[in-house]
């Protein structure tokens, strides 16, 4: 598990930009070339990092480079400070770490005399847990001597290291030493460390759009709570609301209710007593808030529609209608109804392109505003719902039209979890996990998301906090579409599906045979089987469907491979669950996959199939049904291990 950060200063922490002083100081250009050659770009100059001397034998070494330029070249060396400056982000991403609950230290390539000149500038390293200035030791990155040195000096192991330079040759040796590491370039350290001051409080004035899942608004103590968090920042000034959630495992959802009683009115059973039921939840919210509005004329409008054709819509979206306006009236912000801005053809396709200019252009009049999620309309003004969960849409949807700095989305979790808390046991959360990671986890069973909200944020490069309204200050999970910050356990996290079947053939000398593996796989196409995965060996090809859509067609599907192709043997494997390791670190660390075997092989399971993916994001992994819970388990264990305190 990554303890502590390492970072070089250079042009990580610290601006070193010795052309812009060359520029700002040396008029003529070719006194500059002759400056940056005899200085800066000298194998003196890398000298000076490893061997400690005094000032004025530093400087005689680059006189001695080009005499005639002794005058410039004593102006440049008794005024180092002039060549650096810190970067804006420099404290914010140590502070943010420490706050991680890393470690942080420096490894750096630094002269003594840099190092008397800029002490004041350097004063952030006093933030640090400690560091090594290569002078003082006689070593120089890339050497992998001086990140061991690094690792004795303060009692680390570089497994638990993840380290950050702006060379890749430095990078490189810190993974050779058994680091994880990542160059970096100062606009994603700005980038990223911009995205960390917004979740921590947003010391400048940000715009974030928020949205709210039901049971956040579950009841009027979670509308207190959401008044809180919106009112704690003056970005969060754009709210999406979902309709109200359970308040207890055994409560009904709102929406389901409305579903519910559409459902009824069609089959001519009791709907009033539906109705009757969900005004009532919104009464008492609205009672309970102190507010005074009356819901008379949307629940006549409601009692009218449900027994209209084509209206199932229309009454869903009640839901987060009433709720919305609820919230505005509390918060005291305009509502905008999402039927005036959000687009859908006739036929309830979503619109973008259309729905970009409304939100826009409404927006453009609302400094605040309350849009309630989950619908929209077409030109007719009939009311179209995305799929159940939709309002996570809307949210990503208002985030990118107007260019949000941020699209928070609140929930009841503290963020994306590294496994499963029904399998794991109060399992760590995920701080940072960029796009593709989250889709691999997602594709896999863990529920975070809605999958379209992605898109929207995604294409405007705005990044998604997921956080808990019931633990706001608990920083949540960043969703990014890159990002250096450090992956913690080397997976990110371990999701997996059951009931699973896996067909074999093996062909001596398939290889050899042209289109043999798309014959094979045109059969699966015929009968309209979608395939997960499809490792091959040689001789062999196998692939894993779900076992549901196979088993109606199996005689049929076997037959037809029989009769497509010519087999040696096949073999079919049934209750079969895939499990997906997934991490952008584990590209950089060497011995990952033999990390997840050993585990599963400690635990007593029976790897039946392996697929690594090859963007090595992720390592599949397919194991009989009965044993997937323990090898979740014995993966989480081995990554993470025992629970961080
Ligand atoms: N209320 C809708 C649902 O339950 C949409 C949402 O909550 O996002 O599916």
């Amino acid at each position: 598990m990554i303890k502590a950060v390492v970072f070089d200063i250079g042009n990580v922490l610290l601006h070193f930009d010795w052309q812009n002083y060359l520029e700002r100081n040396f008029p003529d250009p070719d006194v500059r070339k002759e400056l940056a050659e005899s200085v800066f770009l000298s194998k003196e100059w890398q000298e000076g990092d490893r061997v400690d001397m005094p000032l004025e034998q530093w400087q005689q070494r680059y006189i001695d480079n080009a005499p005639h330029l002794e005058k410039e070249i004593r102006q440049i060396c008794s005024n180092l400070p002039d060549l650096f400056s810190v970067f804006p982000y420099t404290e914010d991403w140590i502070d943010s770490m420490h706050k991680s609950g890393y470690k942080v230290y420096f490894l750096s390539n630094f002269c003594r005399a840099a190092y008397e000149q800029a002490q004041e500038l350097i004063s952030f390293t006093k933030l640090m847990d400690g560091g090594l200035f290569s002078f003082q030791e006689g070593l120089t990155k890339p050497d992998p001597a001086f990140y061991m040195l690094l690792c004795e000096r303060y009692d680390l192991k570089p497994e638990e290291l993840f380290f950050y330079d702006d060379l890749k040759e430095n990078v490189e040796a810190a993974m050779q030493v058994g680091m994880q590491g990542v160059t970096v370039t100062n606009e994603m350290m700005e980038k990223e460390s911009a995205w960390y001051g917004m979740t921590t409080g947003g010391k400048d004035k940000m715009l974030k759009v928020v949205k709210f899942g039901g049971s956040s608004l579950a009841s009027s103590g979670q509308f207190h709570k959401v008044k809180d968090i919106i009112e704690y920042e003056d970005s969060r000034r754009y709210v999406i609301p979902s309709a109200p959630g359970k308040r207890d495992s055994n409560d009904t959802k709102v929406t389901d209710l409305l579903y519910r009683c559409y459902a009824y009115a069609k089959k001519g059973k009791d709907y009033k007593s539906v109705i009757a039921q969900i005004r009532l939840r919104y009464e008492q919210i609205i009672d309970e808030l102190g507010l005074d509005i009356s819901l008379d004329d949307d629940f006549r409008k409601i009692e009218e529609y449900v027994l209209k054709d084509d209206s199932r819509d229309f009454i869903a979206s009640r839901g987060e209608y009433l709720n919305g306006k609820i919230l505005a009236a509390y918060l005291n912000i305009d509502f905008i109804d999402a039927a005036d801005i959000i687009c859908f053809t006739s036929k309830g396709d979503y619109e973008p392109r259309a729905t970009k200019e409304l939100v826009k252009a409404a927006l453009a009049n609302h400094e605040r505003a309350v849009i309630p999620g989950f619908y929209g309309a077409d030109k007719s003004g009939k009311v179209h719902t995305f799929s159940r969960g939709g309002s996570d849409i809307t949210g990503a949807i208002i985030a990118g039209a107007i260019g949000a700095d941020m699209y928070e989305n609140w929930t009841d979790v503290s963020g994306v979890l590294v496994a499963d808390p029904t399998v794991v046991e109060d399992p760590a959360p995920i701080e940072v996990i960029t796009y593709r990671e989250l889709r691999e986890l997602s594709y896999m069973g863990a529920a975070v998301l809605h999958e379209d909200a992605i898109f929207p944020v995604k294409e405007a490069g705005i990044p998604i906090n997921i956080r808990n309204t019931n633990r706001p200050k608990d920083r949540g999970t960043m969703i990014v579409e890159m990002t250096c910050w450090p992956s913690p356990y080397v997976m990110t996290g371990v999701a997996g599906k059951k009931g699973f079947v896996g067909i074999s053939i093996e062909k001596e000398r398939m290889n050899d045979i042209v289109g043999y593996c798309r014959s094979v796989l045109d059969v699966f196409a015929k009968y309209d089987i979608n395939i997960e995965h499809m490792p091959s060996g040689i001789d062999t090809m196998s692939v894993f469907v779900h076992q549901h859509e196979f088993l109606k067609k199996e005689q049929k599907v076997l037959a037809d491979i029989q009769e497509a192709v010519a087999i040696d043997h096949l073999e079919l494997e049934s209750d079969v669950a895939l499990i997906a390791v997934v991490g952008r670190g584990m590209r950089s660390m060497r011995g990952t996959a033999g990390r997840v075997f050993a585990a599963l092989a400690n635990a007593n399971v029976n790897i039946r199939m392996i697929d690594q993916g090859s963007s090595e994001l992720n390592i599949i992994i397919g194991v009989h049904s009965q044993d997937f819970e323990s090898a979740i388990r014995a993966i989480y264990n081995a990554f993470v291990g025992p629970k961080k305190s």
